[in-house]
Parts: C-alpha cells; sequence; structure tokens
C-alpha cells in the first residue's frame, strides 16, 4: 500500500534501521524505543492486523520475532513478543507488526 509506512519500510522506500528481512517478513528498531531491545517484526505483505492475517503470515513473522531475539542475545533472558489490535489495544499503524521487547524486567499485566 503506497500510503503505509511499513510497506515503505519494507521496501526500502523509508528509512529504518533493519535488524533482519526475509523474503516474507522484515524487523527494524521501533522509533519509540521502550526497551533497550525494541523492535518491530511486520510482513512484507501488507495486512491491517492480526484479525485480518492468514496462518503462514503469522507462522513467518512469529519466526522472525524469535529469531530476532535470539541473535540479540535474549534467548535465555527472555522477551516479549506482543501484537495490539485494534483502537482499545492502541494499534497506531494498521499493518501488522509483533512488538520485542527485551532487555529489562517487563511489568505485567502491560498498561
Ligand atoms: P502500535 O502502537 O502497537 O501500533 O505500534 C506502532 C509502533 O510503530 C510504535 O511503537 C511507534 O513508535 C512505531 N513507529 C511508527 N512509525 C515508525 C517508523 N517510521 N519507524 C519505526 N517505528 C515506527
Amino acid at each position: 500500500m503506497a500510503d503505509c509506512i511499513f510497506c515503505r519500510i519494507a521496501a526500502h522506500e523509508a528509512p529504518a534501521t533493519i535488524r533482519y528481512e526475509d523474503g516474507d517478513a522484515v524487523a527494524f528498531d521501533d522509533l519509540g524505543r521502550r526497551a533497550p531491545l525494541h523492535v518491530l517484526v511486520i510482513p512484507r505483505r501488507h495486512v491491517a492486523s492480526l484479525a485480518e492475517a492468514d496462518a503462514a503470515t503469522i507462522g513467518a513473522v512469529g519466526a522472525a520475532a524469535a529469531r530476532v531475539a535470539r541473535d540479540a542475545g535474549y534467548a535465555e533472558r527472555g522477551y516479549r513478543v506482543v501484537t495490539n489490535v485494534g483502537p482499545e489495544a492502541g494499534q497506531s499503524v494498521p499493518h501488522l507488526h509483533f512488538h520485542v521487547l527485551a532487555g529489562r524486567q517487563l511489568g505485567w499485566p502491560p498498561g
């Protein structure tokens, strides 16, 4: 989608610090970092949210999220993967993204 910032990042048309990419998924640093590691993992193909994603897309994004956390050294310490769906959850970008957060003690439940 031409006016989607995450589509433009996936196409390398908008700036981002990309940590990992493959044919299905792209992972890049969140601009508003909330933890020492805060990466967003998105599907290349535009999907508005988890609610509209198929199993293959969710699998590709989930596997990329685990890989990013492992490659950053957080496999043992632990990390959180979260996706916001819709306004009450605070989804601000309508392109599916998994937040990968690590590097500090993460509170539960999230706010
Ligand atoms: P959410 O509120 O769950 O939809 O998360 C959207 C996230 O995207 C926020 O954490 C923003 O900081 C992040 N974000 C928005 N625009 C960009 C961008 N151009 N590059 C990197 N992260 C972004």
